[in-house]
């Protein structure tokens, strides 16, 4: 790829390597949007013959290559010779400081605005880039720097290489006048993985030593919690993504507009950087399951905080989450929300808060060493490939050595949350305390199971008693002997469930 000194049209040769399905057809089809492409060739049927031409039909969306009949699904390739000016994709543009830069973005389906690709994240592949920038420029991208070659004029060619497979929408490269620095490299065993924080010039001091202070602490800790970091190297990278992070592997994009006004904080870092496990190497195979990526993030992102900070980061995030979930305008959606057409509309609270909040309910369901044996488990299992929400909950199924359908049907596949009305009273002749719990949600919404849910008794003259019970049915009655008049009956106190309560007592 041969990027220009400023704004403008960059050209590109795109080798695309597939291999063909058993039926085997005579053409391959790749997502290409809005760019010219010049010639398509491939290489001759005979071992002499070097690249020839092939035909194809581009109508501006899907580039459709003509193959020479073939039996067997070995790999082949075809190279694309293209050029044009993105309308989206890969940005040429100016950063904040007025130089010129190149920075892609690619969420959801836009690496298709500069990449010839199948642009789907069920169809994963390794990427190897050879970026031609002017003089003083460097690149970051996907992968494992191999080289720098200098050319005539100051130009240079950057090569990368990533040999796991990724998703077509963390395919990137970023190029401009940036400051890399390295932090101290990520260790696990015998890995070490280089981490490297790339800055404007002007904010690469902030960036070292404010969000990209424990940029290594994150990665180890992630490794400790749920295994080896899944790639060669990670950059940290301020950009010109129009997310508030973007975790593209190998090279996490942030949003330049928080490092000029200097207040990108850790939490985004630890959210994309969990990506690089969850959704990066485990990818979700349809948008739909998007809380396999999000939800996982925004977990992780409190879990390193409080494995990091102690504990509180924990209580506090998790009912942080439940909180912006609760005041979402999308409770009376299904997490899994199939009939969501347009993809953006995906990134809203129950991808993310709800995503979060189920793992924390599943952990709190199955047990601290059955959850994190299922995650470590589902990781291993399912890295550089691409899931369903069934693969993960066959994952924990068998962790926890018990089903869980009822789990994710639940909080998956049924709206909404449990709303609770407890009403108390206390019975002083027999000094017996009876609560009832009834669900008041939307019968849309379905009834919910809590397996172990906390109420507690407050009053008299010892320390607040905490009773365990199991939620299953719309309407459930519990008494217990309590020699004292409660003051107040409290559900959930340690805010493990997404759920609100309407707690009364009756004379
Ligand atoms: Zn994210």
């Amino acid at each position: 790829m041969t990027l220009p000194d400023s704004e403008g049209t960059f050209a590109a040769q795109a080798v695309v390597a597939f291999r063909r399905a058993k039926a085997a057809p005579d053409s391959l089809a790749l997502d290409l949007v809005g760019l010219t492409v010049d010639s398509v060739t491939a290489p001759g049927a005979s071992r002499a013959a070097r690249q020839e031409r092939r035909p194809f039909a581009y109508d501006g969306r899907k580039l459709r290559i003509g193959l020479r009949p073939r039996r067997g699904t070995g790999a082949e390739s075809v190279v694309v010779f293209y050029h044009g000016a993105p309308a989206d994709g890969l940005f040429l543009r100016r950063d904040a400081r007025g130089r010129p830069s190149a920075f892609a973005d690619d969420w959801p389906d836009r690496a298709r605005d500069w990449l010839p690709t199948v642009d789907d994240p069920a169809d994963k592949a390794p990427v190897r880039w050879e970026v031609s920038v002017p003089a003083g420029w460097r690149v970051v991208a996907n992968g494992r720097f191999v080289r720098r070659d200098a050319a005539a004029g100051g130009r240079a060619t950057w090569i990368y290489d990533e040999r796991s497979p990724i998703p077509t929408y963390t395919m990137v490269l970023g190029a401009g006048r940036m400051t890399a620095s390295r932090h101290r490299p990520a260790v696990l065993g015998n890995d070490s993985v280089p981490i490297e924080v790339w800055a404007e010039p002007e904010d690469s001091a902030f960036a070292d030593s404010v969000p990209f202070r424990r940029a290594t602490e994150i990665v180890e800790t992630m490794e400790r919690l749920v295994g080896p970091f899944p790639f060669e190297k990670l950059a940290e990278v301020e950009s010109s993504t129009r997310y508030g992070g973007m975790e593209n592997s190998t090279a996490i994009f942030y949003p330049e507009q928080p490092y000029v006004a200097r207040r990108l904080s850790e939490g985004v870092v630890r959210h994309e950087t969990a990506h690089q496990w969850f959704g990066d190497a485990v990818t979700e195979r349809d948008f739909h399951d998007l809380w396999l990526s999000e939800g996982f993030a925004d977990y992780f992102a409190v879990v390193v905080g409080a494995a990091l900070d102690g504990d509180s980061v924990m209580r506090r995030g998790v009912a942080g989450l439940m909180r912006g979930y609760l005041r979402s305008p999308v409770v009376g959606r299904p997490l899994v929300d199939s009939a969501e057409t347009v993809l953006t509309r995906l990134l809203n609270a129950n991808s993310y808060n709800k995503g979060a909040c189920v793992l924390h309910m599943l952990r709190r369901t199955v047990g601290d060493s059955a959850f994190w044996r299922g995650i470590r488990a589902y990781y291993r299992e399912y890295r550089d490939s691409s899931v369903s929400s069934a693969d993960f909950q066959r994952v924990m199924e068998q962790a926890a050595g018990r089903q869980l359908g009822w789990f994710f049907i639940e909080w998956l596949h049924q709206p909404g949350y449990p709303q609770l009305d407890v009403a108390w009273r206390w019975d002083s002749a027999g000094r017996r305390l009876s609560i009832d719990v009834t669900q008041t949600q939307p019968a849309a919404w379905g009834l919910f199971t809590l397996p172990a849910l906390t109420l507690e008794v407050a009053g008299g003259s010892g320390p607040p008693i905490q009773r365990t019970i199991a939620l299953s049915s719309a309407r459930q009655s519990v008494q217990w002997d309590t020699p004292e008049r409660p003051t107040d009956v409290r559900v959930d106190p340690d805010g493990d469930w997404l759920l609100t309560a309407q707690v009364h007592s009756q004379p």
